[in-house]
This record gives structure tokens, C-alpha cells and sequence, in this order.
């Protein structure tokens, strides 16, 4: 047996297993169509360990993140003079940086060969004599397809599909396209077509193709700008300058283009259309996003909190040397959990330290937080309130019992209060910091200002005051602009500030929170 085998007896063969010191490399890389989650795996693992990335316009700004820190990341999709970078500059940049000994990923839209210059660049480094990768991407035709509800292949109706760039002129005599046999492919998809429609459709019809032929376009496949405008080839340029079509779009010509109104699942997603602001730390926003996000919401991060380590650890540190001197452990949040656990392992001490301590946690996700760290809570009550754990405990009788609360430095008193009046001797220890960072990021006070959010969504009472000190009391009443609560408490806080919460989540998670959204916006957009 390989000892050294993944577990489930997989085998990888991709490169990133074994010795990765490259000297010197280049990875052609294709992003995807724009979704940040259309990016392979392989695509993934190279950029969050490449040196300098040199990425385009189209490539999704987000997957930037994935690359490391300290990586350089070179923009040649746009000079400060809004002109696009010579490709023979890109290349010799390309070249040079390799030489330089170093892992550049070059991040492209869709797939890195279809239409995307990729094959100069290979050659550029080709005869430079070093070495490549190319890593394919999800390509933008392929993605609308799915996307705007077309089988580009369907079988019955299609068994050739062709990838046109619509770059060209086809009223040039010598156009490298040819229509003529275009005419004889069942699905034709333009790419780059959009100040050129008028001409690719007459040219099409010109050489033969009914002017009744089902076509498309797709604009900004899928983003959650993504639109389709649905025509014939005959009515599809007319429509989409009535439409205002704007690049990035593809043009889907043929009978596989008939469906796209029934098969169309995206644009129909109930939080399409909708732009969403997740005031959560940064850490803490993706399951919120991403559950958003799948409902085919425009989500911004808007972080209002930043989560810092306690200003002394005397007191935690105090605490935790006598633990098993506590009956109950008491954690109220995940980055509690987190902050609790880091500082236990900073001690040199691990599970075991808490063998005969009772923990009790505050909601689901402290309670799987914990379970993550190898610890069970032996209580987490239905009612994801502090009032609610508070109870739970009490119940258990607390008389002379001593207890931990490893919070937040923010959390209310109240809980500490409610035990000690049970009878409880309660140590309450802010084992993290809750802070409000200096602003909003530039995108979330775009959109504000723009008037262009839909909902925001508190995920507790300090988003709601952190929110409203940095977007301004005002943020929140926009006409249009709804408002999301996780549950009565920050809904209360919100209700002080005199904002009225469009809906509260019930019980208080994030799933529910989603639910309510999704909900609320099907009930009005039936
Ligand atoms: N290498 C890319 C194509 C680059 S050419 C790929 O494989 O997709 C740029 C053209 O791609 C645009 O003019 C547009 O026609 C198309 N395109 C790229 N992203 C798109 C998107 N999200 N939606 C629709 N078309 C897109």
C-alpha cells in the first residue's frame, strides 16, 4: 500500500503534486466566463502559489484574491490611458518575468486559447526556451449556453457548432470568415460581435441562413448582470440596439437558440437582478454570500467589523491555566470559539485540558465551530438567543457552579448577569476584539451612492451601528432599498435607529436569513 496515498485511494495526477520549485514558468490559465466558482481546480491550486500574476479585463477581479499576498499582480487590461496593453508588450513582460524565476500565472478570460491571443503568447515563450503551462477554461460560449438555457449541440436539432470571432469585418474583401460556410453549421456562436451585429446577421442571411433562425445574445454570461435578448437573426440586431446590448456578449445563431426563453434558469434565480450588501466581517460573509449568490444575487461585501485579538490576554490566559477548575465553558459566537481555542493551543494545551468542563454554545454555527475543534457542546439551545442560553443554563441549576463566558469585549452584560443571579460565579473574558474598520470598501459606497442596493443584511446588532456610522444614517432609506435582521435583537437595534426591517429571519441563522430574503422577494416578483 502507498503509504503516501490521498485517502480514498484517489490518485492526483495533476502537477501540483511532488516537488514544486519551479525556476522560471509560465501558466497560460483560463479564469472562466466570470463567476468566480467557473474556475477549474488546477486553475485554482496554481494561482494561490504563483509569484505574479498578469491578468486581463475580463478575468473575474475576485479571483485575485486567491493568489498569494506577496504575489505581484500586473493589470494589462487597462493602462491609466484606458488603452489596452500591445500584445507584443504582453508578451515580452510574459518572458521577462519568467526569466526572472518565477511562477506568473497569465489570467485569462474564458479559455486561455479560444480567441484570447494565447497562442502568441506560447510562442513568445516557446522560443524564449521557457518552460509553459496552459490550464483551459470554461469559454464564453460554452457558459452562455448553459447559462442563458441553450444545449449548443441539442440533437435534434444540431450536430455542428462553430466559434466565430465577430471582430472582423466581414464587409472586407479578404474577411478570414467564411459565411458561405458558416450558412451550412447548425449553431454558429460570435464572439467580440456586438459593434458588429448589423453586418455578421446580414452577412449570415446573405449566405443563406433563414432570417427566421432562432439567435440570442448574451451579455455578461453568468454574472448577475447576465441578460439574454431574444430574437431571429432577420430581427436581432434592430432588438439589441432597442435593448442597449453591451460588451462582454456572445451571439448564438441557430434552432438551439429556441429554448433559451423556456430553459432560461439563471435570470430567472428569485434574487436576480438584485444587488445585496453583506455587512459581515469579511470572514464570516461567505456562507452568506455564497448562499445569496446561488440564489442569483449581486453580493457585496460590505464588512462593518473587524475581528482583532483582546487588547491583554491576562485575564483569558488566567482563566484557562485553572479550567478545570470550571463547570461550564460558555461560547456565544464561532469566532469565540476560534479566539478560545487559538489561546489554548498558544499555552501549549489542547482538548484534554477541558475533560470534566461543560460547554455550552450559542447556535449552530458555534456549536459546529466546536465540533471542528474536536470538542462537543452538551448544550446548545433551540433558541439561538443569548436570553434563550441563559435559560438552558439556569435550568441546569448554576447555585455555587463556576462558569466561563469567552466573548466578544462588545457582548452586553446581560447574560453574566442572568447566571449570577442564578447563584453562578461567572468570569466573563473577551478572548477577541470586535472593531469597526476605517471605511466601506470603494464598491460597497459606489453602489450606495448610486442608489443601485436592493437589500442589506445585518447579521447583528454591532453591523447595524458600525453600518450606520460608516454609510451614514441614510444608508439604510433609500426608497427601494430593503432590510434583512438575523433576528429580534438586531432587529430591535435597527428598529432604534429607526429603520424598519423589510424581514427578520426566523430562527435566527443564516439560512434562514437567506430563506427570508428569497422569500420576500418571490412574494413580490411572483
Ligand atoms: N478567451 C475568452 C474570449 C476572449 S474574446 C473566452 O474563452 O471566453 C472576448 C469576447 O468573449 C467578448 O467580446 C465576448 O464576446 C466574449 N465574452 C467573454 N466573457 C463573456 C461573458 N461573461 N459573457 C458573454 N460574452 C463573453
Amino acid at each position: 500500500m502507498d503509504f503516501f496515498a490521498p485517502a480514498g485511494g484517489k490518485h492526483y495526477n495533476t502537477p501540483m503534486t511532488g516537488a514544486t520549485n519551479f525556476e522560471g514558468l509560465a501558466v497560460l490559465l483560463g479564469a472562466g466566463p466570470g463567476a468566480e466558482g467557473l474556475l477549474t481546480r488546477e486553475g485554482e491550486t496554481w494561482l494561490s502559489r504563483c509569484d505574479c500574476v498578469i491578468y486581463d479585463r475580463l478575468a473575474n477581479p475576485a479571483l485575485l484574491d486567491l493568489a498569494p499576498e506577496q504575489a505581484e499582480k500586473i493589470d494589462v487590461g487597462k493602462s491609466p490611458d484606458h488603452h489596452t496593453v500591445p500584445q507584443e508588450q504582453i508578451n515580452r513582460l510574459l518572458v521577462e518575468k519568467v526569466r526572472e524565476g518565477k511562477i506568473v500565472v497569465r489570467l485569462k478570460g474564458g479559455d486561455p486559447l479560444i480567441f484570447g491571443r494565447g497562442g502568441e503568447e506560447i510562442e513568445a515563450l516557446h522560443e524564449a526556451g521557457l518552460e509553459f503551462r496552459v490550464v483551459p477554461g470554461i469559454t464564453a460560449a460554452i457558459a452562455a449556453g448553459a447559462y442563458a438555457g441553450v444545449s449548443l449541440t441539442d440533437r435534434r436539432c444540431a450536430s455542428s457548432v462553430a466559434f466565430v470571432t465577430g471582430h472582423e469585418d466581414p464587409d472586407k474583401t479578404e474577411s478570414a470568415v467564411n459565411y458561405e460556410a458558416l450558412a451550412g453549421v447548425d449553431t454558429v456562436v460570435f464572439y467580440m460581435g456586438v459593434g458588429r451585429l448589423d453586418a455578421i446577421c446580414r452577412s449570415l442571411i446573405l449566405a443563406g441562413k433563414s432570417p427566421d433562425t432562432p439567435a440570442v445574445a448574451v451579455q455578461s454570461a453568468t454574472l448577475p448582470r447576465q441578460r439574454t435578448i431574444r430574437a431571429t437573426l432577420g430581427t436581432l440586431a434592430e432588438q439589441a440596439r432597442e435593448q442597449s446590448l453591451a460588451p462582454p456578449a456572445v451571439v448564438i445563431v441557430g434552432q438551439v437558440a429556441r429554448t433559451a426563453e423556456q430553459w432560461n434558469w439563471f435570470e430567472r434565480l428569485p434574487l436576480a437582478g438584485q444587488c445585496v450588501l453583506v455587512t459581515r466581517s469579511r470572514k464570516q460573509a461567505s456562507r452568506l454570500a455564497r448562499g445569496l449568490a446561488l440564489h442569483g444575487a449581486e453580493v457585496i461585501e460590505a464588512p462593518t467589523i473587524e475581528i482583532q485579538p483582546p487588547e491583554t490576554y491576562t485575564a483569558v490566559d488566567a482563566a484557562i491555566r485553572e479550567i478545570a477548575q470550571f463547570d461550564w465553558l460558555v461560547l456565544t459566537s464561532p469566532n469565540g470559539v476560534e479566539a478560545f481555542l487559538t489561546r489554548l493551543a498558544a499555552l501549549k494545551l489542547d482538548a484534554r485540558a477541558l475533560a470534566g468542563v461543560q460547554i455550552a454554545a450559542l447556535g449552530d454555527a458555534t456549536a459546529d465551530a466546536l465540533r471542528r475543534g474536536g470538542l462537543l457542546p452538551d448544550r446548545v439551545p433551540e433558541t439561538f438567543t443569548t436570553e434563550a442560553l441563559g435559560w438552558a443554563l439556569l435550568e441546569r441549576d448554576v447555585k455555587g457552579k463556576r462558569i466561563l463566558l469567552a466573548r466578544s469585549d462588545i457582548a452586553p452584560p446581560d447574560l453574566a448577569q442572568m447566571l449570577a443571579a442564578g447563584g453562578a460565579h461567572v468570569e466573563d473574558v473577551s478572548v477577541y476584539r470586535t472593531t469597526r474598520p476605517a471605511s466601506l470598501p470603494a464598491a460597497a459606497r459606489e453602489a450606495l451612492q448610486a442608489g443601485r442596493v436592493d437589500w442589506i443584511t445585518f447579521t447583528s446588532s454591532s453591523t447595524v451601528e458600525n453600518f450606520l456610522a460608516l454609510a451614514g444614517e441614510q444608508a439604510c432609506r433609500h426608497p427601494g432599498c430593503k432590510i434583512a435582521a438575523i433576528g429580534p435583537v438586531t432587529a430591535r437595534t435597527l428598529r432604534q435607529a429607526g429603520v424598519e426591517p423589510t424581514v427578520v429571519a426566523d430562527p435566527h441563522t443564516i439560512e434562514a436569513l437567506i430563506t427570508a430574503v428569497t422569500t420576500e422577494e418571490s412574494r413580490e416578483n411572483p
